[in-house]
């Protein structure tokens, strides 16, 4: 499943590309992933102007404008589980999975998704997007100023619980998917077991800073290898990242060389080392 990383990649690697271009045309393939998809997109969208590409927790929001009667829109695009964009020249044969393409000229955005769990949503900006009942559930952004180490403490506080699954509640924080969770908790040095409320104001600064660091390591790790082709399809295991301990059970600790163990958490599995996180 993409991850926040892989989304924000894939935005960084779309908007120098596609931001500010206008729209040549758009076809649908199918009617409906996650939930039906815009009609008549074409219709819609030729002539009209991509303007930005923002990202809010794992949904990327496409901005047009100089729509007809000069209003503006959202297209809000999940990847779901299998989603990915790529950026194709128009005469590239849609493959079975291609289901939403989006043309600039000489520059079509691709979407595939062979599970059909992601989205295409029309929005149509009489209300803010913020107030979308996708968007309007979703907790902080990590990478944003806002969240830090007395941001989280104060919220820790209120929770009961272990802290992994906390760290992983997107109406909390968004983008701690299980392997971020995993690792930000291995740098930290704190255990998954740990009782949420009981973190200190200390421990909550270096935690803030792990999924901070994590996180932007894997964008950056990420960034690298982005081209024309948009990856996003994510996969088992780390996203071009060595993980410490996610996907290691057995394997000597990176810090201290016990094995890494496996336990369920929540109905997922978490990964960490008991002798290095207390
Ligand atoms: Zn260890």
């Amino acid at each position: 499943m993409p991850e926040l990383p892989e989304v924000e990649v894939s935005r960084l690697g779309l908007l120098p590309e596609l931001a500010g271009r206008i729209i040549t045309g758009a076809v649908t393939r199918t009617p409906k992933l996650r939930y039906p998809l815009p009609r008549n997109l074409g219709k819609r969208l030729t002539g009209a102007r991509l303007a930005n590409i923002r990202r809010r927790a794992k949904y990327l929001l496409f901005d047009i404008d100089h729509l007809s009667g000069d209003r503006t829109a959202t297209l809000i695009l999940h990847l779901g589980m299998s989603g990915s964009l790529r950026i194709v020249t128009p005469d590239t044969p849609p493959q079975i999975h291609d289901h939403v393409d989006i043309a600039f000229g000489d520059k079509v955005l691709r979407l595939r998704d062979p599970r059909r769990f992601g989205a295409l949503l029309w929005h149509d900006n009489t209300t803010p997007i913020e107030d979308h009942p996708l968007i309007n559930v979703l907790g902080v952004e990590p990478l944003e100023d806002l969240f830090d180490g007395a941001w989280l403490h104060g919220h820790l506080r209120k929770r009961s619980g272990p802290i992994k699954p906390v760290l992983m509640d997107s109406h909390m924080v968004v983008g701690i998917g299980n392997i971020y969770a995993a690792e930000s908790l291995f740098l930290s040095g704190i255990s998954p077991l740990r009782s949420a409320q009981k973190i200190s104001a200390a421990r909550c600064d270096t935690l803030a800073d792990a999924v901070k660091q994590t996180l932007s390591a894997a964008v950056a790790a990420g960034g690298s290898s982005v081209r024309d082709y948009v990856h996003s399809d994510g996969g088992a295991g780390c996203f071009q990242l060595q993980c410490a301990v996610y996907e290691r059970a057995g394997e000597p600790c990176l810090g201290c060389g016990k094995p890494v163990r496996k336990i369920r958490q929540a109905g997922r599995s978490t990964f960490y080392c008991p002798n290095c996180q207390k």
